[in-house]
């Protein structure tokens, strides 16, 4: 009998309409649904119409609930995994089940969707070429603030992900790392019905979310941009004091050109300067 195949399946963050097609097909033809928190993912599975037998799979119980997923799938069941809400493993259970049910010879294949991360960074109107996701920063101030100490320098755009509970003083702790003025945008409760998105220095947003209590409930992201990066900026100061050299006595296209060539600058950077 053919293996059968594990499907990782991504869920709405909060507007079950945003369940595609293909993870409603998919959760009605498996035959076992791995799924964090049985109760909380039951009316998505029955407003799909699946009947899966389900399975909890927590971080504590993975290894042994990922070896009988195996024995399943090696007896020719399909199995899903879900998370409460969003892509199963992005801060959730599911890479040691993956792992073992390709180390058995299984298939993997995922249904791809809602992730609050991503979500979050499509909205967020920050420097999105490049992102580094930390998850959940540490729950205690002083740990936390070593690990924003330890992300201060990063130049791309940083995604946490942050609970009402904790969400007051995280902002407090990255104006004390990364300054009142660092760009940065709250994500709240996305496709919900309190959505709200906060743009702003880091500053603007601790002081509208501490003035308003209804600001500081439900699910958040937490974006931050990144550093300034020092070496690009020196490197364009050069780009343009050669581009201006060159300009006294070259066209500007030909002298963009060298000087971009000369000094590693972007050549379109140093149009800009004309
Ligand atoms: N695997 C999920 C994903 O793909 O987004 C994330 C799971 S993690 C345990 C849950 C965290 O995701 C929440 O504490 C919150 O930080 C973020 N989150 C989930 N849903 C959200 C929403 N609708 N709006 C904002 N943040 C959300």
């Amino acid at each position: 009998m053919a293996a059968g195949r594990l499907w990782v399946i991504a869920t709405p963050i909060g507007n079950l309409d945003d369940l595609s097609p293909r993870a409603a097909e998919a959760l009605r033809a498996v035959a076992l649904i791995a799924a964090e928190d049985t109760r909380h993912s039951a009316p998505l599975l029955a407003r799909v119409g699946s009947a899966a037998r389900m399975l909890a799979l927590h971080e504590y119980n993975e290894r042994e609930q990922s070896a009988r997923i195996v024995e399943a799938i090696l007896a020719g069941s399909d199995v899903a995994l879900i998370s409460d809400a969003g892509t199963p493993l992005v801060s959730d259970p599911g890479y040691r089940l993956v792992r073992a049910v390709r180390e058995a010879g299984g298939i993997v294949s995922p249904v791809p969707g809602p992730c609050a991360a991503i979500a979050a960074l499509s909205v967020a109107g920050l420097p999105s070429d490049r992102f580094v996701f930390e998850g959940f920063l540490p729950a205690k101030s002083g740990a936390r603030r070593e690990r924003m100490q330890a992300l201060a320098g990063e130049t791309r755009t940083l995604i946490v992900y942050e609970s009402s509970h904790r969400i007051v003083d995280s902002l407090a702790d990255a104006i004390t790392v990364f300054g009142a003025a660092r760009e940065g945008v709250l994500a709240r409760e996305l496709t919900k019905l309190f959505e709200t998105v906060i743009a702003g220095t880091l500053g603007e947003i601790a002081a509208r979310v501490g003035a308003d209590p209804n600001q500081q409930r439900g699910e958040f992201v937490l974006l931050i941009g990144g550093a300034a990066d020092a070496d690009a900026d020196a490197q364009l100061a050069e780009g343009r004091r050669v581009f201006a050299l060159l300009r006294e006595e070259l066209p500007p296209a030909k002298a963009a050109k060298l000087a971009a060539a000369i000094t590693g600058a972007a050549r379109k950077a140093l149009y800009h300067v004309e």
